[in-house]
């Protein structure tokens, strides 16, 4: 098999086409990016595998997919902040982003396509835990474009001759995952101001909760596939229903690092969900033979990846 994965230099792409290119089933693997927030040396030893260019640049998109058996879609701007600010950037990346990349893989004959959809797309929907069939609600402009991402991608399963599969990530975290930008996500912002002796910013009362999910896990997933062909007419929450509150997730590095973490409350953000949590039935139908990484593991690799 050939797989393209889109996105490849950012966080989940660079671990997931380190894991492709090791795999043996895999005979080839290609990162398509532009660069906008991965870089090149994430891909460690697997630089020679990227490709730079945009998923908006037809021209680059068509050379990428000539000749591969599959997509995995992972390219957006993956920031709800951001998507707060530029609402018509992240509707051109994400949306008609994605829309592109399936046309292209649709052209070329691709026989099936994976993208990357988000927990984001529950919004305003009180329920708990988070199943597929419950209906979605998107309070900011990402989560919309990503209920656009999921959408195409079943309707090209529908509607042509692919095997498409959405998955929503809920909030993924591991080694890899950048701190230091105005929109990063809450691990790496907590370690990074806790490695440098500031006290981490909490967005309210802290006792929001995440469901979260390691690096490799997620990749494990998949890869699995991918290897397995596996499509599905409705999206799979890729989170196993394990929330934990920002506090808790405080107690957990300070137990990671060593040492007590200092903090501070500021005010809540517009757009972010209170409560988050996973049904994760179906992941775990549809891939019985994965374990995920528990919390307190992957925490302990993240700290040391720091
Ligand atoms: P990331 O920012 O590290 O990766 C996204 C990559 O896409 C980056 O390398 C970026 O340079 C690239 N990119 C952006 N626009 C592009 C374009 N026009 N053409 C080509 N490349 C482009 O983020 P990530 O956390 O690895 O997220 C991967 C995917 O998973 C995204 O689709 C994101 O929306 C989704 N997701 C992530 C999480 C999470 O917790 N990390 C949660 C839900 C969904």
């Amino acid at each position: 098999m050939r797989a393209l994965v889109t996105g490849g230099a950012g966080f989940i792409g660079s671990t997931l086409v380190k894991r492709l290119a090791a795999s043996p089933g895999i005979a080839e693997v290609r990162a398509l990016d532009d660069l906008s927030t991965g870089y090149r040396s994430i891909l460690a030893g697997h630089e020679d595998l990227l490709r730079e260019g945009s998923i908006l640049d037809a021209d680059a998109l068509e050379d990428a997919v000539r000749g591969v058996d599959a997509v995995v879609h992972l390219a957006a701007i993956p920031s709800v902040p951001r998507s707060i600010a530029q609402p018509l950037a992240s509707h051109e990346a994400n949306a008609t982003g994605t829309l592109r990349v399936l046309e292209a893989a649709r052209a070329a004959g691709v026989g099936q396509v994976i993208v990357a959809s988000s927990s984001s797309v529950y919004g305003a929907n009180p329920r708990l835990p988070k199943d597929e069939f419950d209906w979605t609600r998107p309070l900011s402009p990402y989560a919309v474009s990503k209920l656009a991402t999921e959408g195409y991608a079943i309707a090209y399963g529908h509607s042509y001759d692919m095997t498409t599969l959405a998955f929503r990530f809920f909030n993924v975290y591991g080694p890899g995952q950048a701190a230091g930008h105005a929109y990063a996500a809450v691990i790496p912002k907590f370690l990074e101001a806790a490695l440098a002796g500031r006290p981490v910013e909490i967005h309210g009362d802290g006792r929001q909760s995440r469901d979260f999910t390691y690096v490799d896990t997620v990749c494990e997933v998949i890869e699995t596939a991918l290897a397995e062909q596996i499509g599905s007419p409705d999206p799979v929450n890729l989170a196993y229903g394990t929330p934990t509150t920002l506090l808790d997730l405080l107690a957990l590095l300070e137990d990671a690092l060593g040492h007590p973490v200092e903090r501070t409350h500021v005010d809540s953000r517009r757009g972010d969900v209170r409560a988050s949590q996973a049904d994760g039935e179906r992941v775990r139908a549809l891939f019985g033979g994965v374990t995920p990484v528990e919390l307190p593991e992957g925490l302990a690799a993240t700290v040391d990846w720091f």
